[in-house]
């Protein structure tokens, strides 16, 4: 079988998977070629307990999620509560692996650097584009710390950029990270684009639950605004993804960081830019388990990086 670069990418994510491309390959009409600058904007919503936003029967909840309900049925898009927190389930660590796959006690505050090269790190050292190509936009300070790491790789090159710490005199927490994210899009129209809203966490984390519902609302809202304004600029090569760095706890909402199921639970969506032939993928998919190293190297395969031999290899 004559396969194409386009097909080549396109067995490797559905290898990811553990599909079998004699079942589903035939011409994926994957609108994935070098000329089309594949890009990766990811969202994160800081902590956020699957519970808090789905129904009983485990669909999204109109009343809460009513953009990202919306997004998660369109036909190419994929979605999932199954996606698994192995790892330490904080934010520091909950981020890291969202950026690298793996799970490491990284420090909880801004003296925790990556220990390996993140998503960020491997563009700049592979396609040695400039760091205004690779960003960090988020509420929480100590996010943009995982810019910086002692890898060899990272001594060869730039820092990624960072925009860091966006509360307090602006008003309302993620508003301004919202703003500064259009601001960097507009601007940069970078490769990879890390966006962290804090405000469910923070406000968690006080014992105001509804304030902590509001601000999913407000995420989903700003969200939805982030999606239309990417969709229009990068056209048909954006894949824009959707999760949380952690959940929390079952048994009381205002903390995390344990391994219980509702720390450990989390949602995952990714929009991809391309159409066709993504519904077996999703099927099958959506029976398993998803964690943090199937994300990661669907979206290094996606961007055609290749620094990270092993890792990914498909078994
Ligand atoms: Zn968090
Ligand atoms: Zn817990």
């Amino acid at each position: 079988m004559l396969m194409n670069l386009h097909g080549l990418r396109f067995f490797i994510v559905l290898s990811l998977f553990g599909i079998s491309i004699t079942s589903c390959r035939k011409d994926p009409q994957v609108n994935l070629d070098s000329s089309s600058n594949p890009s990766v904007v990811l969202i994160v919503w800081d902590g956020i307990r699957l519970e808090d936003m789905i129904n009983s029967d485990g669909s999204l909840r109109e009343d809460i999620v009513p953009f990202m309900k919306q997004l998660s049925v369109k036909s190419n898009s994929f979605y999932t509560a199954r996606f698994h927190h192995q790892g330490y389930t904080y934010t520091m660590a909950g981020h890291l692996a969202l950026l690298t796959g793996q799970h490491f006690p990284v420090k909880n505050d801004m003296s925790g650097t990556a220990p390996v090269p993140t998503i960020l790190h491997r563009i700049l050292h592979d396609n040695q584009v400039v760091p205004e190509k690779t960003w960090i936009v988020a509420t929480k300070s100590k996010i943009c710390s995982l810019n910086n790491c002692e890898d060899s790789i990272c001594q060869q090159i730039p820092v990624p950029s960072g925009m860091c710490g966006l509360y307090g005199v602006w008003g309302p927490i993620d508003s301004r990270t919202f703003q500064a994210s259009v601001d960097v899009i507009k601007k940069h129209k970078p490769m990879f684009l890390l966006v962290s809203f804090s405000a469910p966490d923070i406000i968690a984390h006080t014992g105001d639950y509804e304030g902590y519902i509001k601000a999913i609302k407000q995420a989903d809202h700003y969200t939805s605004q982030l999606y239309s304004f990417v969709s229009s600029l990068y056209e048909d090569s954006v894949m824009f993804v959707i999760t949380t760095d952690h959940g929390r706890h079952d048994y009381d909402y205002t903390g995390h960081g344990d391994k219980c199921p509702g720390c450990t639970s989390l949602f995952l969506l990714i929009n991809f830019p391309f159409q066709n032939n993504v519904e077996k993928l999703f099927d099958t998919y959506s029976k398993n388990t998803i964690v943090h190293r199937d994300l990661y190297c669907l979206t290094i395969n996606f961007l055609s990086i290749n620094t990270h031999h092993g890792f990914c290899d498909i078994n």
